[in-house]
């Protein structure tokens, strides 16, 4: 049967584990500031590390304080951001930039409350940037902590349900300690990624494996418990693509809705398809909520209002989304 490791010896093992097999040179923990820990965590929700690497070089490089990303230019932003997906992180991270030079004179605050009333920073944000900027107590608990919670404490349902939520952020805690958060933090989140991982599990490699619960019982493919799979909605979506003098038409999505804020093929309706052309098969992409089919059509001679022209060379200034720019890169004529 297994038992819990107490908080101080469940944190002891995971700081000695890390400080021999963890990660310790990832970009942003050389001479971390809160800047750099602010702008790798929102760029590593949803992302790997391994992507986020080149994005995070890229974006120091241009914009290297905090007061340069607050004056930038939104379209700067989110042509660094391009291919990075989920787009509402970047614009939360530039209104987060402008929100904290006015309310806190371009200082990240170190209090959980202040935090959280930054723009894009949620409950997890702000325990990390405890944690990893100011090496303070700041409980997190994100995909990873969440497997490794649900596994070593035997941790039934779905984690995402509000219930187990509130039960792995008590866990955390009460497990996280008063001090060595940053190697603590770091530790849940190598362990949780590189050991109790989704797939290839290590548990022989585990330093946590005599008091862990999945283990034990043999449960580790059990934990955590999987969401019922659910049927994407499918959904067409038409662009009009329209070439004059070399130069191609786009247009500004709005804030709102998927792509917001990125320069894009005009979008219409399916009732006006006819007026335009005939749709032809462009690709398929996957969202979150929706499986996108894609269609281009060829208009010709119409006019065109609410956006702009671009040439090759200024298209690939502006922030576009990823599969979009994948077919204009396609089309060799036009982008070469
Ligand atoms: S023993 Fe296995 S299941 Fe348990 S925490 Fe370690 S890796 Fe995860």
């Amino acid at each position: 049967m297994s038992h819990s490791l107490t908080p101080s010896s469940f944190s002891q093992i995971l700081c000695t584990w890390q400080k021999q097999y963890g990660r310790h040179d990832l970009p942003w923990q050389i001479s971390p500031t809160a800047y750099k820990v602010f702008i790798s965590e929102m760029m590593l929700q949803q992302t790997q590390v391994t992507t986020v690497i080149g994005y995070f070089e890229r974006w120091m490089n241009q914009f290297p304080t905090l007061s340069s990303l607050a004056q930038a230019h939104l379209d700067d932003v989110m042509h660094l951001w391009q291919g990075l997906g989920y787009y509402q992180r970047a614009r939360r991270i530039h209104q987060a930039a402008q929100y904290i030079m006015t309310h806190h004179k371009g200082e990240l605050p170190q209090c959980l409350q202040a935090l959280q009333s930054i723009p894009g920073v949620g409950r997890y944000t702000a325990g990390a940037l405890l944690s990893f900027a100011y090496n303070q107590y700041g409980p997190i608990v994100d995909g990873n902590v969440r497997r490794l919670f649900c596994r070593y404490f035997g941790i039934e349902g779905v984690p995402t349900t509000r219930q187990v939520d509130q039960q792995l952020w008590d866990l955390a805690e009460r497990y996280t300690p008063t001090q060595n958060n940053r190697q603590f933090a770091q530790a849940l989140l190598d362990l949780g990624s590189q050991i109790c991982a989704p797939k290839k599990i290590q548990c022989d490699n585990c330093p946590l494996k005599s008091s862990c619960y999945a283990y034990q019982h043999n449960k580790q493919a059990d934990l955590p418990t999987k969401k019922p799979k659910k049927v994407l909605p499918e959904k067409k979506g038409y662009f009009l693509w329209t070439v004059k003098e070399n130069k191609l038409f786009l247009e500004k999505r709005p804030q709102q809705g998927i792509w917001g804020s990125l320069w894009c093929l005009p979008q219409i309706n399916e009732d006006l398809i006819e007026q335009y052309g005939t749709p032809e098969h462009a690709f398929d992409h996957k969202f979150t909520h929706y499986q996108l089919h894609a269609y281009l059509i060829y208009p010709q001679n119409i006019e065109l209002t609410r956006g702009q022209w671009f040439t090759p060379t200024e298209i690939k200034k502006l922030g576009l989304p990823a599969p979009i720019y994948k077919l204009m890169s396609k089309s060799l004529k036009f982008l070469s």
